[in-house]
């Protein structure tokens, strides 16, 4: 049976599979589980805790398999990563659609998901792992480094210079916490209790030093933060056992977050687990453990809790910790606020979110070419350059190389056209795709984390992401797909993704104009509908048709 081996997406400009919008699927579900990119390739876990890209190792053959011969009006079918049908389009037609994790309301819990992934029917899909178009730690990283901005602005006279954030969590996405505060100026304290995953973060210039100790750790953040020194410095520990000891100890902690696993309690160590027994405890007791898990939740949300009250700024980002410490009965739980409403949401009524693109070729000079075209098509947008600018010196890629930029409604259009012309012209040594997170504007319903507090109380409405993801398939994207429980957890979430491939045709391009205007366009729409003015304001000055508001 085929099992574990490294595996790496193609370079170049030579194609295996039957067209560029196969390739493109073929070389990005490769490229999710490039050992550069994936948190653990062999048991095809891209990243959050067990977000795969295919079911097993047989699925993943059969789909490199069917991508290579799949023809330009053939769909192919993916259900929670397996392939489970090939069928006639047409050329318009996504090449391939996916559904992962789904299950009908009353069934959506872990309990249920895990008996029906041993048997082998499911997996987790997270966002952009079973959706094949994960970028690594970078995907996250812009994100990141435009909410601690925001914290900065919020708080701080817009820089974190000055000021210590104690954060848990460096693993794939949670490991761009430690950068994104120093690029913003600021001395970081980060948590796990995996070594791997300080090393990691280490090796790939994310973290800045390891200390043997909580009191050495929080010694030489704290000088950085007195000498307004931009540092970041990880230690091994269990989060709940180290953010409670900070806060009796009185640390100078000015910022609080977490980005531990917390949305899946099997991931989350309890304390009094040794790290090394984590694995072996919660498959033979997931019931125990995650009783232990949820307990231990509630003891770090509530040292959280207590910075809040000590007037630190403290958010959860997006990981459920404070539901998982409620289920614990801790009942100040929701005391802090999420992300979403805390920062991110105006800029989800402008139509931005977490635009993303690829390049084919594997030739790191194809994304500085797109990166000096983003720069030269937003000459204004200067908080874009700066990241830009930031990200080209700083950011190491990991397997293809990519880059991540928020993008607004008629922005996002714009850069894929003219990406797609430069193909076109030569320019680029072969085609992009051009993706974004399931964590976007108008593609989700997540009432704990993107969809938290909606002015009108629309917060679990999931008609939203199921109507991004049938607009992206009725306007061209190249594969659309449609996750549940992503990001927070089974029960939590309903999201959708696209990703569309600018392979130079005049095809591609009018697949792109479409695409790229109507997807942002959900998150208009969807702001306008709970009653945004800043959304209102957008759709009216930009055309975005909204028959309600029409007289
Ligand atoms: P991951 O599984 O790659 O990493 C989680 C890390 O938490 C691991 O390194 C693990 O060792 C560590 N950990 C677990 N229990 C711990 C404990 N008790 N103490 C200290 N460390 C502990 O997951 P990830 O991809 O980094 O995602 C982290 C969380 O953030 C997930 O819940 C995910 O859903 C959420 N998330 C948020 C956003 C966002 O935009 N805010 C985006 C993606 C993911």
């Amino acid at each position: 049976m085929a099992g574990p081996r490294p595996v790496r997406a193609p370079r170049g400009s030579a194609l295996s599979a039957r067209g560029w919008p196969q390739e493109a699927a073929l070389r990005m579900l490769k490229n999710n589980l490039d050992p550069e990119v994936a948190e653990h390739p062999d048991e095809l876990v891209v990243y959050g805790g067990t977000g795969r890209a295919a079911r097993d190792w047989r699925s993943f053959d059969a789909m490199v398999a069917t991508l290579r011969t799949l023809g330009p009006d053939e769909t192919m079918l993916v259900q929670s990563g397996r392939p489970v049908g090939v069928m006639t389009t047409h050329e318009w037609a996504p090449r391939v659609l996916i559904a992962n994790s789904n299950l009908v309301g009353d069934w959506a819990t872990w309990e249920e998901f895990r008996r029906l992934e041993r048997l082998g029917l499911t997996m987790y899909g997270q966002m952009t792992a079973g959706s094949w178009i994960y970028i690594g730690t970078q995907g996250i990283l812009q994100g990141t480094y435009e909410t601690f901005a925001a914290v900065a602005a919020k708080r701080f006279g817009g820089s974190l210079a000055g000021t210590l954030t104690l954060t848990a969590g460096l693993g794939g996405m949670g490991g761009a916490q430690p950068l994104a505060v120093t690029m913003n100026g600021g001395a970081a304290l980060c948590v796990d209790c995996d070594p791997r995953a300080l090393e990691r973060r280490i090796a790939h210039g994310y973290l800045d030093e390891r200390a043997d100790s909580l009191d050495e750790a929080l010694a030489r953040a704290a000088r950085a933060r007195d000498e307004r020194r931009a540092l970041s410095v990880g230690v091994v520990a269990n989060a709940a056992e180290a953010v409670p000891r900070l806060l009796a100890s009185g640390a100078p902690v000015d910022i609080v977050t977490d980005q531990t696993s917390a949305h899946d309690p099997l991931a989350y160590l309890p304390v009094g687990v040794p790290f090394e027994d984590m694995a072996d405890y919660a498959a033979s007791d997931p019931e125990g453990f995650t009783l232990r898990a949820r307990e231990s939740m509630a003891r770090h949300v509530e040292a959280m809790v207590g910075f809040k009250d000590a007037g630190a700024e403290v958010f959860d980002y997006g990981n459920s910790i404070r539901g998982e410490a409620q289920l614990a009965g801790y009942d100040r739980a929701f005391d802090f606020p999420g992300f979403v409403p805390a920062y991110i949401r105006p800029l989800f009524c402008e139509g931005k979110g977490p635009f993303r693109w690829a390049a084919l070729s594997g030739d790191p000079a194809d994304i500085a070419a797109t990166d000096r075209a983003v720069l030269d098509l937003f000459p204004d947008n200067e908080p874009l350059a700066r990241w830009i600018r930031l990200a080209g010196e700083r950011v190491r890629f990991q397997g293809l190389p990519a880059r991540i930029c928020w993008l607004g409604y008629g922005e996002r259009e714009r850069a894929g056209e003219r990406f797609n012309g430069m193909v076109a012209r030569g320019e680029l040594a072969a085609p992009v795709v051009i993706g974004r997170d399931h964590l976007d504007c108008g593609s989700v319903a997540s009432p704990y984390r993107e969809t938290e507090g909606m002015r009108d109380g629309s917060d679990a409405i999931a008609d939203w992401p199921l109507l991004n993801a049938m607009v992206n398939v009725a306007s061209g994207a190249s594969w659309v797909s449609l996750h549940h429980g992503g990001g927070v957890g089974m029960g939590r979430s309903i999201h959708a993704g696209q990703v569309t491939v600018a392979d130079g045709t005049v095809l591609a391009g009018e697949k792109i104009r479409r695409v790229l205007t109507n997807d942002p366009g959900m998150g208009v729409i969807r702001h306008v509908d709970a009653g945004y003015e800043e959304a209102e304001a957008v759709a009216e000055a930009r055309g975005v048709r909204v028959p309600m508001r029409e007289r």
